[in-house]
């Protein structure tokens, strides 16, 4: 059975425990690897490294890191059919979303970043002496200095994808890092360690630690060498993470969980690829509903309820069902038996607390499944109506393939329900009418806001979550300042 290493200092190298973690294949529910059981030794291995390496990483030509991460990313794109097979089977998602979406998207973080960090330019400020006795000409410009070492901590449900989000401009800005992706899917960022000491990148810039959140997650959110964090995972965790790093004076940003609100006016277009329905279809059910920014709770306007509900539905029960291997299925497997039991929990709730469920709402039954599938996690699309939006299957995140429906009769009632959870992260709106578009943008409670679309996603763009979704933004500018530390240098004239 294949074991995953971690990679410290340039070389990959067992747990110092040696324990390791089964890392299980969703689709069919046995174990297909196993991975390193880090704990905090191995964070202290790679702390070590990393705060090594950033002396010179951090003093290295911005041209000279983008060259290495280009070369990297270019690895990724050679290895694209590989990588694709290893997320697909690692986390359940079907191989066609890891082939045109995650893979390609991870190669695209590290060149944006590469090439990013090419073009950043200093802040001037130019002083007249502020018009009192004691002030007098000067000139400020900030420069930016790397922070250190920095902790990236990513979840599974889009693994490669959202590791390279953080690794890529931490260490385009010149910080060195200990990366810790989710020990539920460890394995592609596990092949991109292997990819990096291909494209040279020196011993200790970047050390991927496998194990779990209790033993090597907290471990790296406690070391005193890691002076930033950047967490994207569960409100719960990213609570804690929050809590301790603040302790520590770390600097930290957290990309966590939400309740995303897409929005159907009476006059938005319905039909066709780009329409309201397909679009809320996707929304609800890419990669099996575990996607962050997935529209969980779809409100629709009364005069239009029936007619998207009755799409929506139509497009939950054509979905192709299968083995995420197979290039034709559309709907793979959950990430895991525990996340298919909370899905199926929150579903059961759902029915106790007077909800209707109009399709799906069960495990799919084995007969169903391909053979080699039946011991697998599935789970069918499941659309449900009926629930009072201050239940607590309105109110919480499920991360599955459950999507409610909400019926409302204006513009400020949409609003009103759009804001009704604790959450702030993504929103979605369709109309044709751009005034409205406009309006209910600025009123909602989001850090992005689609108006007709959904997931389009322009990596310059500030992102991040409101509320209980998050603190701070990654993205662009705003990602390489994070990892950054402003000084301000004052010369008199
Ligand atoms: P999780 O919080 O359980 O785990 C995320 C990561 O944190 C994993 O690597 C895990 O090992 C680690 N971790 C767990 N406990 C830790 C601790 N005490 N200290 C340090 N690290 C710890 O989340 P998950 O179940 O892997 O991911 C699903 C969640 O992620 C959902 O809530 C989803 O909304 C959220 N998410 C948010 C975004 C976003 O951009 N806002 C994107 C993707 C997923």
């Amino acid at each position: 059975m294949h074991t995953i290493l971690n990679l410290i200092d340039g070389r990959m190298v067992h747990a110092a425990s040696c324990k390791l973690i089964p890392v299980v294949e969703p689709a069919t529910g046995h174990p297909y690897a196993q991975a390193s059981a880090s704990d905090a030794a191995d964070i202290e291995s790679a702390a070590k490294a990393a705060t090594r390496a950033f002396a010179r990483w951090s003093v290295t030509p911005a041209a000279e890191r983008s060259r290495c991460l280009l070369r990297l990313s270019e690895l990724v794109d050679a290895n694209i059919e590989r990588l694709a097979e290893a997320e697909s089977r690692d986390s359940g998602k079907p191989i066609s979303l890891a082939r045109a979406v995650d893979i390609p998207r991870a190669a695209a973080n590290l060149r944006f970043f590469a090439t990013g960090i090419l073009h950043t330019a200093g802040e001037f400020h130019d002083f007249d002496g502020g018009g009192v006795p004691s002030g007098m000409p000067a000139l400020n410009f900030t420069l930016r200095r790397p922070r250190g070492v920095a902790g990236c901590i990513s979840p599974w449900n889009l693994p490669l994808y959202l590791f390279t989000w953080k690794i890529a401009p931490a260490l385009a800005a010149g910080c060195t890092v200990i990366g810790k992706p989710s020990e539920v899917t460890p394995m592609t960022a596990s092949l991109l360690g292997e990819l990096a000491i291909e494209a040279g990148l020196p011993p200790g810039v970047l050390n991927i630690v496998h194990g779990t959140g209790p033993d090597a997650g907290a471990a790296l959110v406690h070391h005193p060498e890691v002076t930033t964090i950047t967490f994207t995972g569960s409100t719960h965790v990213g609570r804690w993470i929050g809590k301790t790093a603040g302790d520590m004076l770390k600097r930290v940003s957290l990309e966590l969980g939400g309740k995303n609100p897409f929005i159907v006016f009476d006059d938005a277009d319905f039909d066709g690829p780009h329409g309201a329905i397909e679009t809320a279809a996707r929304a609800a059910f890419s990669n099996q509903g575990q996607i962050c920014l997935c529209g969980s709770r779809l409100l629709i306007h009364e005069s239009v309820y029936d007619r998207v509900r009755e799409g929506i539905v139509r497009h939950a029960r054509s979905l192709r069902i299968g083995d995420p291997a197979d290039p034709a299925t559309q709907f793979g497997a959950l990430v895991s038996e525990a996340h298919l039991a909370k899905v199926e929990g929150c579903v059961r709730e759902a029915a106790r607390s007077g909800g209707t469920i109009l399709c799906g709402g069960e495990r799919i039954a084995p007969v169903h499944l391909p053979d080699r599938c039946r011991g697998g996690y599935f789970f069918a699309p499941t659309v449900i109506e009926g629930l009072n939006p201050t239940c607590s299957v309105e109110q919480e995140e499920i991360f599955g393939p459950v999507v409610s429906l909400q019926r409302f009769q204006d513009e400020q009632e949409a609003v009103h329900l759009a804001n009704s959870t604790p959450y702030g992260l993504a929103a979605t709106i369709f109309t044709r009418d751009g005034s409205r578009a406009h309006r209910v943008a600025a009123s909602i409670d989001a850090g992005i806001v689609w108006v007709n679309c959904w997931m389009v996603r322009d990596l310059r763009t500030p992102f991040g979550g409101m509320k209980q979704s998050g603190i701070g933004r990654e993205g662009g500018v705003e990602a390489l300042k994070f990892f950054t530390e402003a000084k301000n240098v004052c010369v008199r004239i």
